[in-house]
């Protein structure tokens, strides 16, 4: 028998506990549950879960918190769930070390969407191997990363160099958010923000790699927080 995944579910609103947990034990993952954020800590510790997922606002301790308390040795793959729809408490997360979010009320497919994704991203992570991973493919687009080039529908797209670096780093983190920050940080380094550059040079991709840059199929804009590739 395969093993299942293992994921705390930090949550202390039993009804909303217990959903997350009856759509996760039904799509074979194990669960384990706590509703204080000491106690997410120091479960992280003793049971080494595959994925978190971190409830923002608990009894005990900000959900922002246990979050930097596990960071401080721990890689496992955090979501923060939230009630909060405040867009800088969500990069202040990610900023802190949580893969994604999501926003409560969500949908049970999003939710495994998500779920996927983080653990699917952390494997990659640790198992990346340049030779074999030589192009990304998101539906029609292609990144040689070889070559340096990008193509859609099979047809040459000229992006400028930055622009070229910007979808690249999306591509690889596909299905995650990246924040404007975090994006800035990488193209240009972490002493100047770029983020008005970023906006101007995220208009001028959409433009050559869009049918309907105003509708955008591949990168997709968080209102508030940052850019993310769709996954395909
Ligand atoms: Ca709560």
């Amino acid at each position: 028998m395969q093993n299942k995944w293992v994921i705390l579910i930090v949550e202390d609103e039993n009804g909303i506990s217990n959903f997350i947990s009856a759509i996760l034990t039904s799509n074979q993952y194990q669960v384990i549950k706590c509703q204080k954020g000491t106690e997410a800590v120091s479960m992280t510790a003793s049971y080494c879960p595959d994925l978190i997922l971190l409830d923002l606002g608990l009894p005990d301790m900000d959900g922002l918190d246990v979050l930097q308390a596990i960071r401080q040795w721990s890689e496992v793959p955090i979501i923060v769930v939230t009630a909060r729809s405040n867009e800088s408490e969500k990069v202040k997360a990610l900023d802190f070390g949580a893969d994604d979010y999501i926003t409560k009320p969500f949908g049970t497919q999003e939710l495994l969407a998500r779920i996927r994704t983080a653990i699917r991203h952390k494997q990659k992570v640790s198992s990346y191997n340049p030779l074999e991973t030589d192009k990304i493919h998101i539906g029609d687009l292609v990144v040689d990363i070889i070559k340096r080039t990008v193509s859609v529908d099979g047809k040459p797209v000229h992006l400028t160099p930055i622009e070229y670096k910007i979808v690249l780093l999306l591509s690889k983190h596909a299905g995650k958010v990246l924040t404007l920050d975090a994006i800035s940080k990488e193209i240009w380094g972490p002493y100047t923000n770029e983020q008005n550059a970023l906006r101007v040079n995220m208009a001028n991709i959409r433009r050559k790699i869009e049918s309907n840059p105003a509708a955008p199929r591949y990168i997709l804009t968080e209102v508030g927080v940052g850019y993310r590739m769709v996954e395909e």
